[in-house]
């Protein structure tokens, strides 16, 4: 499998997955996509049925890691997804809410969000594939909690992997505060940056623009575009598909809350690959850019502004990265169209694709969508606790709220939960009246000593930090001739 940008780059010289593995965008802006998708026959599906989820995701990462050898690729998977890590041995494992709506619980992993499926991925790939090609890399970015705890995570104790994640100083929950501050790995280097998220960005992306600064230091990001992430992903879609049927064939539809299009994104995929996906429901909050496009195909990205601060905070994003890849099946994978499309962004704040045949196209790739308030979200959460017992974060209430909404009576739900309860604890005590259990495993999360080192927002600052701590190529050569 080879890989191209949505953009151009690439066609003539296709990158096999490494290239791509460790790069952000490519040389001309776009998203890195495989040439093809891999389609699963009938009969390879129904030979799937009672795969673990180890099983499944060699099946499935084996059709997009193909310079990795297999017996290595499934020694990753095997390493990464286990129950000490995500809990159970289902990794991901699916409970019923009422007939025929399920909710899949992919986010039992380390950091109790769905992100950790991906991240924890990334990271072992990260590390064989470093060792392997002696390489040292350093990860910059910033976060203003859930990815950067999550990426902490992944590559907490990989060997020539340092991370050094910018947060704003004083401005995180207390629990996403201890989740970082209280790792002790020496390759974890958090930095509370004194300003807010935009600063830490800022300083993140006057690092990364300096070329030279970048190479010297072997910078490198996990970003919400990486494609192993979104090949990660498809994976549950999978191990969904087979826990909520019982006969090979059957269709299934999937709720998905949606920010930045990378999950719902994976769900897109696996139908790509042959998985008998019904609709592809997908939810935002009040920041609803995708359902806008969805239901009038108009694509209007907002700028910082006209973006709400809400109660499902992982959603309000207003500009969805991901889109770019869903857009390039839609143009029929021909990137000169892509690229007047985004021109068309670029230059006047959106592009409208209604009454044209890419119109046509969007309705017929199966995708619904809906918005949800925080009223639906406290109403959803009071509701399925009342009915099932079950206590459901904000994110995950806006997917079941729009997919009970849309869903086809017929066909089987699947409600993809995106994040536990108990980090979001003052939206559940306003619709439950108590706060969420925590998992055992975090009960004294915050009286753990926590370590930081407080910088002013300068990137001067942070660059003296990163020269100092970094990684240095030379050094694992110099271990390398030693050994
Ligand atoms: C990241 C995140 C989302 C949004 O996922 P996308 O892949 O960006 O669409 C939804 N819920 C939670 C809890 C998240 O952390």
């Amino acid at each position: 499998m080879k890989y191209v940008s949505t953009r151009g780059a690439w066609h003539d010289d296709p990158q096999p997955f490494r290239a791509i593995l460790l790069e952000g965008l490519a040389p001309d802006g776009g998203l890195a996509v495989p040439q093809q998708y891999p389609r699963f026959t009938a009969a390879e599906l129904a030979a799937l049925r009672g795969a673990s989820y180890a099983e499944l995701a060699v099946a499935v990462l084996s059709r997009y890691i193909t310079d990795i050898p297999l017996v290595d690729l499934r020694g990753i998977v095997e390493t990464t997804y286990t129950a000490a890590t995500f809990g159970s041995d289902d990794i991901t494992p699916l409970s019923t809410l009422e007939p025929r709506v399920h909710l899949l619980h992919v986010s039992n992993g380390p950091t109790l969000a769905f992100k950790d499926i991906a991240l924890q991925l990334l990271g072992s790939l990260f590390e064989y594939v470093l060792r392997d090609e002696h390489r040292v890399l350093n990860i910059l970015g910033a976060t203003s909690g859930d990815t950067g705890s999550s990426a902490e995570y992944a590559m907490r104790g990989k060997r020539n992997i340092a991370v050094f994640m910018l947060s704003p100083h004083g401005r995180m929950s207390a629990f996403q505060q201890a989740q970082m501050y209280s790792l002790a790995d020496p390759n974890i280097h958090n930095l509370a940056v004194e300003g807010t998220f935009d600063d830490c960005q800022d300083i993140v992306k006057a690092l990364s623009g300096n070329a030279q600064f970048k190479r010297a230091h072997s910078l490198g990001a996990v970003n919400s575009i990486n494609w192993a992430r979104i090949a990660a992903q498809v994976v549950y879609y999978f191990k969904g598909y087979f826990a909520a049927t019982t006969r090979d064939g059957e269709p299934v539809s999937f709720a998905v809350p949606t920010g930045n299009f990378g999950n719902v994104l994976a769900g897109h995929v696996a139908r790509a690959m042959g998985l008998p996906v019904a609709q592809l429901i997908i939810a935002t909050n009040e920041n609803d850019v995708l359902d806008e496009f969805f239901r009038t195909g108009r694509y209007r990205p907002r700028g910082a502004a006209e973006t709400h601060a809400t109660s499902s905070p992982s959603m309000d994003i207003s500009k969805a990265s991901n889109f770019e890849r869903y857009m390039f099946d839609v143009v029929g994978r021909d990137p000169v169209r892509l690229r007047e499309l985004w021109r068309d962004l670029d230059r006047g704040g959106g592009f409208d694709v209604a009454g044209t045949p890419l119109w046509d196209r969007v309705r017929e790739s199966g995708f619904a969508s809906g918005r949800s308030t925080h009223a639906d979200r406290v109403a959803t959460i009071r509701d399925v606790h009342q009915r099932c017992g079950l206590l459901i974060d904000p994110h995950t209430a806006d997917g079941v709220k729009v997919g009970r909404e849309l869903r086809r009576p017929d066909v089987p739900l699947v409600c993809i939960e995106t994040a536990l309860p108990a980090k979001f604890s003052a939206t559940i005590r306003e619709a439950v009246g108590f706060e969420a259990p925590r998992p055992a495993a975090y009960a004294d999360l915050e009286s753990r000593p926590q370590r930081c080192t407080v910088v002013p927002a300068d990137p001067s600052a942070v660059e003296a930090i990163v020269a100092q701590h970094a990684l240095a190529a030379g050094a694992s050569a110099t271990q390398r001739q030693r050994a």
